[in-house]
């Protein structure tokens, strides 16, 4: 039996704005990312957009996967092709639905029909297909209110199409079509999260990874390769510059006050982020940074770590419980590698009582105590790039 998958974009997101230039976004992605599951067709018609397997090589599961992970597309629904005749349509509902209607207790059968020309009306059709299903199914129940799964029946341009519900998406707005953003990835379970939220917006991102070796390990920074890579089976290509900050680790345990520590790296931090940012054409920073919720994290010390750069810092993790970015973390599948064990270099040096309300001028009297400049060019001179790419075999 030949399946299809008919796949929805947020109109609402895409109203108002120039809808064909996102058309031709998603169906670019979706075209590159299909190559891993086999030969695939895609094509847009009524705010549908259909993939269709052009051989036997081609895996369903796999791209049903992959397009759920594409961002604009807000529900995946895995259907039947028929004829566009009721009695073929009926046919096709009796052998393709039963599969997935086990461990359903009741349903409901809805039509749409696009195409005005096919000779019964939605209700008909509904009525139809929902006996063909009891027939196949005897033991089901009919149940309009709340019925545990919905058969649709679309009666389209070419094909009929049946299906026993959809996936949902990963909604947003297709990549590529928010700019560019600086993401500064740690190794840790925020940051991630926060760059997965940019890129539901549309936002390429770009990323930058602080290092300290050798008091962090090869392994903590292919950690962080690894996060990367998860995140780009969302957004694609992600490409990481990994900054040493070694040297200015040292020179700031050795010269300033030790409850300083951490807020002066993180002006350090933020200064070399925005010279990346101005190298690679991205508009704003991103961090998964979260009001109150470690010392360098209050009000002040983010106005403190602000106060350094021009760019606009967003931090979509900002009002979000740990327990709230862990779920999406979870849902993205960047918790269980998140969560191994490996230093960071804000772990390193780390005082045990860092500032928590900081007063901006002391902190430049701190500041003064070295030269942070030339710290900062011999940081930046010590930059390389890797790139994440999950879909790197295509
Ligand atoms: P995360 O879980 O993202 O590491 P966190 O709660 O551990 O966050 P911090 O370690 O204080 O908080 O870092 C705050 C933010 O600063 C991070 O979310 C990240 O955006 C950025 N950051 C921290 N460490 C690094 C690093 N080594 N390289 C790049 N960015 C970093
Ligand atoms: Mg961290």
């Amino acid at each position: 039996m030949k399946e299809v998958l008919l796949l929805k974009y947020g109109e609402l997101a895409l109203k108002g704005l120039n809808r064909g230039y996102f058309e031709k976004l998603l169906k670019r992605e979706l075209e590159t990312r299909l190559k891993l599951a086999g030969s695939f067709k895609v094509t847009l018609a009524q705010s549908t957009i259909y993939v269709e397997p052009q051989d036997d090589d081609c895996d369903i599961d796999e791209a049903l996967r992959l397009c759920r992970k594409v961002f604009g597309i807000t529900t995946v629904a895995r259907a039947a092709v028929a004829e566009k005749d009721i009695e073929d349509i009926k046919r096709v509902a009796k052998e393709y639905l039963p599969a997935y209607l086990r461990g359903h207790a009741s349903f409901k059968a809805d039509a749409r029909r696009s195409d005005k020309k096919f000779p019964l009306k939605s209700p008909e059709i509904s009525r139809l297909v929902g006996g063909a299903v009891l027939e196949a199914m005897p033991y089901l129940k009919v149940d309009l209110h709340n019925p545990s799964v919905i058969v649709m029946t679309e009666i389209r341009e070419e094909n009929a199409y049946i299906h026993a519900g959809s996936f949902p998406g990963a909604g947003g707005m297709p990549n590529g079509s928010n700019g560019k953003g600086l993401l500064l990835l740690s190794g840790g379970i925020d940051s991630p999260v926060a760059g997965f939220m940019m890129a539901k917006r549309g936002v390429t991102l770009e990323a930058v990874h602080f290092e300290s070796y050798p008091y962090t390990s090869e392994q903590a920074r292919d950690k962080v390769i690894r996060l990367a890579e998860i995140v780009s089976e969302y957004c694609g290509k992600i490409k990481i510059h990994v900054i040493s900050l070694t040297h200015i680790q040292e020179v700031l345990r050795d010269s300033v006050d030790e409850e300083y520590f951490t807020l002066l790296l993180r002006r350090s931090m933020m200064r070399l982020a925005e010279r990346v940012a101005d190298r690679n054409y991205c508009q704003a920073l991103i961090t998964g940074e979260a009001v109150g919720q470690v010392a360098s994290q209050t009000m002040q010390a983010l106005t403190v770590t602000d106060a350094v750069v021009n760019r606009p810092v967003f931090r979509p993790c900002i009002g979000m419980d740990k327990e709230e970015i862990i779920a999406i973390s979870r849902r993205i599948e960047t918790f269980e590698t998140s969560i191994l064990p490996f230093e960071d270099c804000c772990t390193v040096f780390t005082p045990k009582h860092p500032k928590t309300r900081p007063d901006i001028e002391k902190v430049i009297l701190q500041e003064q105590k070295y030269d942070h400049e030339a710290l900062e060019n011999e940081a930046f001179d010590s930059l390389y790039t890797v790139e994440a790419d999950a879909y790197s075999e295509v």
